[in-house]
């Protein structure tokens, strides 16, 4: 992919040459020709991903298209004039086409720092910050200037928003840069108060590290039919998910290990993921036989009925979702406590979309991969993927005949000790005894999550039983 296919203009495609950028990252290839569009934009992406050119390449594009601003004199212009006259220059409002709402004065100034990367060819558009910390008379100037651009953190610009000296009824794109900072430091009423402000014909471009929760409930409010990027990455270590591969001799093992792991006490609701359409009907049907309420979800199912499952999903009648990764991609209920690899993803990222179902909202979950011994390389490229280790466990009375081949020396690149939060350390092995009793007190857990985690012993972390 090159920036000439995301339909950026030619100016704008010399300045990031001239900066060094030989393609867009991810994130801006998802971004740009949707933002260039004129479509709103919810956007989670790691950091040091490139989303400040994510929004600001497609931005500056639409700007240097779009027309100038108002003819007539700058508010600097004006104010000269009026003294010229032997008049009192009365100060008139500056009418910014776009701002850019961020949580800190350091995040501004990068923010416009890059913006006059990215504008040097395109002389009619400036950036300018406004800053809590900066003196106001150069403020002032900066604003008589009447900058397209404005980068600001929200706490000084309701001071000038309510002195006048800005006007946003010409602003077209509206950015929030790390909404959930923002949200975190307390800019809610803030935010809402500048979003008031503004034109509802707005193009409206959200950024955060998230979108669940506070956060994307604001998101929601002040978007209007968003494109919801989230692009997760492979340092995304999901530490809030315990891992755990279980290895099987053949089917048969791996039905009665999945029923009997659906059974442990810490099991709330469930996905299970499978590698076909098929699978995932057989194996919702005898999960339903077994006694488990569960249903299958997959891409051959009318959209009525795959929405009438995940409502049942939410509201605690499903306990278990048969899925395969279509279906299940974006799933956001936080009941779910377990997701299982029945069948191993075919990619890598898959694994983390998958597990991702779990561990919602601050909770923790626990992801278990069933894994034939032939299927170990698989296993390891995942581990190469997520650059952490996925400790093997073992449960008395579903051993495995085979024993895996020894994976202390298996370690994935870039991994240190350390790392590995999730579970065991290399090579090692944990065992858990089907009824031995819990260490945080949650009863007789079958399936020994809690022996699994080093975590659990130091009382740093919160028990899994407390949701
Ligand atoms: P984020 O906001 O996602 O944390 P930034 O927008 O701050 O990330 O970008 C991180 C770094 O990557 C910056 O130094 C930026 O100049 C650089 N960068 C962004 N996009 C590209 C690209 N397409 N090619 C090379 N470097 C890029
Ligand atoms: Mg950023």
């Amino acid at each position: 992919m090159t920036f000439e296919a995301l339909g950026l203009n030619t100016s704008i495609i010399k300045a990031l040459t001239d900066a060094g950028y030989t393609k867009p990252t991810p994130v801006q290839e998802q971004a740009v020709p949707a933002a260039i569009a004129g479509q709103d934009l919810l956007v989670s992406s790691q950091t040091g991903s490139g989303k400040t050119a994510a929004f600001m390449l497609p931005s500056l594009h639409r700007l240097s298209a779009s027309e100038p601003a108002a003819a007539g004199k700058t508010p600097n212009q004006e104010m000269q004039a009026a003294r010229a006259r032997g008049e009192r220059p009365r100060f008139k409002a500056a009418q910014p086409k776009m701002l850019v709402l961020t949580p800190t004065r350091e995040l501004a100034l990068q923010v416009t720092t890059n913006t006059d990367k990215y504008s040097v060819n395109l002389r009619r558009l400036k950036a300018v910050s406004i800053l809590g910390g900066m003196p106001y008379p150069k403020q002032m100037q900066l604003l008589a200037k009447n900058p397209e651009i404005l980068v600001a953190t929200p706490g000084r610009l309701i001071d000038h928003m309510e002195s006048g000296k800005i006007d946003f009824s010409q602003l077209e794109i509206l950015v929030l840069d790390e909404a959930d900072r923002m949200l975190d430091m307390g800019f809610i009423d803030d935010i809402e108060k500048i979003v008031e402000a503004t034109p509802d014909t707005r193009q409206t471009m959200l950024f955060s590290a998230t979108l669940d929760g506070v956060v994307g409930n604001m998101a929601r409010r002040i978007t209007k039919n968003p494109q919801v990027i989230q692009i997760v990455s492979a340092a995304n270590k999901h530490e809030n998910i315990t891992q755990r591969v279980h290895f099987v001799d053949d089917l048969s093992h791996k039905n009665r290990l999945l029923d009997h792991l659906l059974r442990d006490d810490s099991l709330d609701q469930a996905v299970v993921f499978t590698a076909t359409k098929r699978d995932a009907d057989t194996i919702a049907d005898r999960l339903n036989i077994a006694g488990f309420s569960a249903a299958a979800l997959h891409g051959d199912m009318h959209q009525g009925a795959r929405n009438r499952t995940l409502d049942s999903l939410r509201r605690g009648q499903v306990k278990v979702l048969v899925a395969t990764d279509v279906a299940a991609r974006g799933i956001d209920v936080p009941t779910i406590t377990h997701v299982f690899n029945y069948d191993l993803p075919k990619f890598p990222e898959d694994y983390v979309h998958r597990i991702g179902r779990t561990g919602r909202a601050g909770r923790n979950g626990l992801a278990i991969s069933l894994v034939n011994h032939a299927e170990g390389m698989n296993v390891k490229r995942i581990e190469r993927f997520t650059k952490q280790l996925i400790p093997v466990n073992v449960i008395e009375g579903y051993e495995p005949k085979k024993t895996a081949a020894p994976r202390s020396t298996s370690r994935p690149g870039g991994w240190k000790p350390g790392d590995n939060r999730g579970g065991a350390k290399p090579g090692q092995r944990t065992f858990s005894k089907p009824n031995a009793p819990r260490r945080d007190g949650a009863g007789a857990g079958g399936g020994g999550y809690k022996g699994s985690n080093p975590r659990s012993t130091d009382g740093a972390r919160r028990s899994y039983g407390d949701r």
